[in-house]
């Protein structure tokens, strides 16, 4: 880093500080479409081409801001062209980019291949979310530290989810950490997650590496949900695609049903809700209620295609 990174968006900056702060990953995503998968050497011609705007973390800022809650995004993008694409939705949706620098390279990229059955392969090159180094993040600090809920996920170097986390918690941030990519988390970053949110697999391996046991063959949300909270986390919650999800917090044990939609594509889904819970829980919400606004936002979410392209704002009707 010669000079530093640069602001991507200067102008993005707004006055009042934002309620929501999304640390974490900006990604174009590349969808290819083949009838069969390649063999190694071997060319084949695909449809689909179109770039579009993703990674977990900028997902989730989309979910947020189009849920009414003013959101700042701490991110990294390349200096190259894909940076347009990645912060389009952003900006759309008016999200703080006075946080998102700019580094040499290329903008983080997820290149998804599926074929006719449905299988899909996914190569993700980090990019520039390689350069959130903790050194990195402690710039935004302060926008951190002014925000009512702070959100990560597991894109960004692991030591700076940890930092951030820890900073947040210090100023009475409400942390909401989305362990997407699985994480092997120190008890003391466990400790400040308010909730932790995680599917069941994620759930399974964040309590097998935090020294909570195996889950057993089978295991329930709830009782992942339940052992979690044992080791150290002030609240989960465990999502259970169509089921819906289960949590604890203070108060004990719940459980929020799934809607039943007509599914198209559940690209994007986990980070619909994990945005939608962040605003609801912005707005003063109870986890719960927050929960069962999230799994609206999903439910919406699963019926179009896309990640951010489906997920809805404040004027639409929720199912
Ligand atoms: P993804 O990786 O697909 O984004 P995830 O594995 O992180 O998702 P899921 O538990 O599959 O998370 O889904 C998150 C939420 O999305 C669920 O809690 C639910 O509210 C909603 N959802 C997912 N799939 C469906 C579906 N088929 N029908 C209705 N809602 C769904």
């Amino acid at each position: 880093m010669d000079e530093g990174p640069e602001n991507a968006s200067q102008a993005q900056r707004v006055a009042q500080p934002a309620e929501v702060v999304v640390v974490g990953s900006i990604n174009v995503d590349l969808l290819l479409t083949v009838r069969r998968h390649p063999r190694p050497g071997e060319t084949l011609i695909g449809g689909g081409g179109m770039r579009s705007p993703g990674g977990k973390g900028a997902n989730q800022a989309v979910a947020a801001a189009l849920r009414g809650a003013s959101t700042a995004m701490v991110g990294a993008v390349g200096d190259d062209g894909g940076a347009e694409v990645a912060l389009s939705r952003l900006e759309d949706a008016f999200v703080d980019l006075g946080d998102v620098v700019t580094v040499p390279g290329p903008t983080g990229l997820a290149v998804v291949t599926l074929d006719d059955d449905g299988e899909n392969t996914i190569v993700v090159v980090p990019g520039a979310n390689a350069w959130m180094t903790p050194d990195v993040v402690e710039r935004a600090s302060d926008t951190v530290r002014a925000a009512r809920v702070c959100v990560l996920q597991g894109e960004i170097p692991r030591d700076s989810i940890v930092a951030v986390a820890a900073t947040a918690a210090a100023a009475g941030v409400r942390v909401v950490l989305n362990a997407a990519p699985a994480l092997d988390l120190p008890r003391a970053t466990l400790a400040v997650a308010d909730p932790l949110v995680v599917n069941e697999h994620e759930a399974a391996l964040v309590l097998g590496w935090a020294g909570g046991g195996e889950a057993t063959a089978g295991e329930s949300g709830a009782s992942l949900a339940d052992r979690l909270h044992a080791l150290g986390a002030p609240s989960v919650v465990v999502t259970l695609g169509a089921a819906g999800a289960v949590g604890v917090s203070a108060g004990g044990a719940w459980a929020v049903d799934g809607l039943r939609v007509p599914v198209v594509d559940t690209t994007g889904a986990g980070d619909a809700f994990v945005g939608a819970l962040a605003a609801s829980l912005a707005r003063g919400d109870g986890l719960q209620d927050a929960a069962r606004e999230a799994t609206r936002v999903a439910a919406h979410s699963v019926q179009r295609h896309g990640a951010q392209d489906s997920y809805p704002g404040p004027e639409v009707e929720l199912p």
